[in-house]
């Protein structure tokens, strides 16, 4: 199951930087940062003095890294057809044989990564990952982020793995460990760019589920567009309606779009990513001159992105993606939404059940997300891992199980 032999052969690819990382592996910059956030010891020591008794010799012995390959349903969005879950898993051992979980889930057109380059990220970092004591997750995610800040889902695996195997060792669930008591949150489901009769025979299936938000792509073609908002709610009148350009409107198009929708009477809860990621100032005239709410997805990668959010005031929530910006950093960017008054939301790229139930545990830990956007697209029997939080539509529910949930392979 184990790709060796690709991954050997991107290992000397990127054997330079894997040196880099070996040697040393802060850059001065994340040197400072691992200093002010009084991290202690340097990630690559085994120094730990002044750890708590019973958390003592945490080291990472083995890291697994594997790919993940499942076909889907064809799903047309403003940036193209998805038909592949093209996806790796990461394994984390500790010497005390705990075992850890994470997924890297790249979407190329959206944070620039492919399968190939998430496995080559990934076993370049393997030298630097064992041997690390897992008390020191954030110095390691630090120094991740210090020379792979742009392999995000590479980067959010291991920190899945690592916080994962690191609540599963506290004993306590990863919701827990993020301080939230909500054991049950409510997903709403996306419909793609499909036509607009097919849309309503969705809709009104969804509807019946008990689905009360619908999610739907727009962004390719105004008239069909709109046809298919309106066939949305026909079959789904009692839905919340949240829609989703993934940027494929020029400023004016997107408000020509949303204020016909509302001419029509529909107020969508949300108008996501309206146009061009770098567009804030476009973004911000649809936001200036609509009601309806605006979201910032593919704009915000990081904190620095989400605060741009708000310097422009381009819109009124961060769509949150573990895939984009890693656990460590969405919990920054919550924290800049939350200060600035901007609605959260939670969303998710092409998953199976073990990244979506990061993100799951992410939301009701948190907590205050008003916008939850985790439809499972597979089935659990469909996941490299067996356990983690129930799905029964609309509804994730979260166990007890200590870490994500998961207790082992399938
Ligand atoms: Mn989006």
């Amino acid at each position: 199951m184990i790709n060796f032999k690709r991954a050997d052969h991107i290992n000397e690819v990127m054997s330079t930087r894997r040196a880099f990382i070996k040697k040393g592996g802060l850059t001065a910059g994340g040197l400072a940062t691992a200093t002010a956030l009084g991290a202690g010891i340097l990630p690559g020591s085994n120094r730990n003095s002044g750890r708590q008794e019973g958390m003592r010799g945490f080291t990472i012995t083995k890291m697994f890294i594997e790919p993940i390959n499942y076909e889907m349903e064809p799903f047309p969005i403003a940036l193209g057809v998805m038909t592949h879950l093209d996806n790796a898993l990461v394994t984390l051992v500790l010497e005390n044989g705990i075992e850890g979980y994470g997924e890297a889930a790249p979407i190329m057109t959206i944070n620039g990564e492919n399968q190939q380059t998430i496995l080559g990220a990934l076993n370049s970092c393997r030298e630097f990952i064992v041997g690390q004591d897992i008390n020191n997750y954030r110095a390691i995610a630090y120094t991740l982020k210090s020379a792979f800040w742009a392999q995000s889902a590479a980067r959010c695996a291991i920190e899945m793995a690592l916080l994962d195997t690191y609540t599963k060792t506290l004993g306590i669930p990863f919701y827990s460990f993020l301080g939230g008591t909500e054991t049950r949150i409510e997903t709403d489901y996306t419909i793609a760019i499909v036509p607009a009769d097919e849309a309503k025979k969705q809709a009104i299936k969804l509807a019946s589920e008990g689905f009360r938000v619908i999610k739907t792509k727009v962004g390719v073609n105004l008239k069909e567009d709109i046809d298919r908002v309106l066939a949305i709610k026909d079959g789904a009148p009692g839905c919340g309606m949240l829609i989703d350009a993934n940027q494929g409107y020029t400023p004016k198009t997107a408000l020509r779009f949303i204020n016909e929708v509302v001419g029509h009477g529909i107020y969508p809860v949300m108008f996501e990513q309206p146009v061009l990621k770098t567009d804030l100032a476009g973004m911000k005239f649809v936001r200036d001159n609509t009601e309806i709410m605006v979201g910032a997805d593919e704009s915000v990668f990081t904190r620095a992105d989400a605060i741009n959010v708000v310097r422009t005031g381009c819109a009124d929530a961060i769509n949150i993606k573990l895939m984009k910006s890693c656990i460590i950093e969405s919990l920054d960017i919550a924290a800049v939404a939350r200060s600035s008054n901007l609605k959260l939301m939670i969303g998710c790229m092409v998953e199976t059940n073990l990244a979506l139930a990061c993100a799951v545990h992410f939301a009701a830990g948190v907590g205050g997300f008003d916008f939850i956007d985790l439809d499972p697209s597979f089935d659990a029997s469909e996941c490299p891992v067996k356990g983690g939080p129930v799905y029964t539509a609309p509804y994730w529910t979260i166990g007890q199980g200590a870490g994500l949930g998961f207790t082992g392979r399938q």
